[in-house]
């Protein structure tokens, strides 16, 4: 299926290892010019040439903080009328509620709620004045149901779908659509680190902790990065269009609801 949006412009936050840059790999191979960003200039520029070898659309780089000012403006500088925008942060820390204080607590927000919605506002009205824009926020199962050890991503993400869910019902007037895409369980630096933690905390090694934690979900494994990019992808296509306010889980299966 050719997803119509061959040459657009793309915005792809976070995006030197795991979901980021699967998200950038699969609009890449569908022709679109991806401006990505990370922290670190070297792992960055590494990802990068490993997405041009894919073909398809450009690749530039901007090594920033993408949750400060400064970071939200290089990107913006280096991409400033963009036809997508892949929002994503690093996730907060696990812990206990208790021994959080405002600092943890504002960290939280300004990664997982404040950056995405001030990338939105930079971003929006061109898009609407373009009549095509599509927003994909990586935010997280936690959205659904939430993670015992995750009260800051739960409590952030939620409140960025919060205000989605309003915005979002405004600008597909103009073709811009702004969705939230929840990921459950996949493979990546992030999703080990938490696996230790827990393998510590029952006495078990990484690998047996993922095999448990994989057996666990219905699908009978972790996913694959890949398959979370695929799905961005298809919420940026032409094709696309109706689709917008939603929280689209993508877990294997794992939350148990009908709905
Ligand atoms: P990851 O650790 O594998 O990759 C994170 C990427 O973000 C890296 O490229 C890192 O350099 C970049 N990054 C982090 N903070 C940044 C910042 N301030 N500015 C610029 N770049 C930054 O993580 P992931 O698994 O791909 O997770 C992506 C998001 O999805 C996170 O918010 C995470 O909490 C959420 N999430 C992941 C899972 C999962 O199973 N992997 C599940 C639920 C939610």
């Amino acid at each position: 299926m050719d997803l119509g949006i061959a040459g657009k412009k793309a915005i792809v936050c976070a995006a030197s290892k795991g979901l980021g840059k699967a998200c950038a790999a699969s609009l890449v191979r569908e022709g679109v010019d991806v401006t990505i960003c990370a922290r670190t200039a070297e792992t960055l520029e590494a990802t990068a040439t490993e997405l041009r070898a894919l073909g398809g659309g450009s690749v530039q780089t901007v090594a920033c903080d993408i949750t400060s000012e400064e970071g939200r403006a290089m990107v913006l500088k280096a991409c400033p009328e963009p036809d997508i925008l892949v929002n994503n942060a690093g996730g907060p820390p696990p812990g206990d509620f208790r021994n959080w204080g405002r600092d943890e607590w504002i960290k939280a927000v300004d990664a997982n709620m404040l950056t995405p919605i001030f990338l939105i506002k930079a971003t929006v009205d061109g898009m609407i004045a373009r009549k095509f824009g599509r927003v994909v926020n990586i935010t997280s199962s936690s959205v659904k149901a939430p993670i015992d050890i995750l009260g800051l991503s739960n409590g952030a993400r939620a409140g960025l779908t919060g205000f989605i869910a309003g915005l979002a019902r405004k600008t597909v007037l103009n073709n811009v659509t702004i969705n939230g895409l929840l990921p459950g369980a996949f493979y990546t630096d992030r999703l080990i680190t938490n696996l230790k933690i827990h393998a510590d905390q029952e006495g078990l090694t990484l690998e047996e902790m993922a095999k448990k934690r994989a057996a666990s979900i219905p699908a009978g494994r972790l996913g694959d990065p890949a398959e979370f990019g695929e799905y961005c992808a298809f919420l940026c296509s032409a094709q696309a269009g109706y689709i917008t306010g939603q929280n689209c889980l993508i877990d294997g299966g794992n939350y148990p609801g009908t709905l």
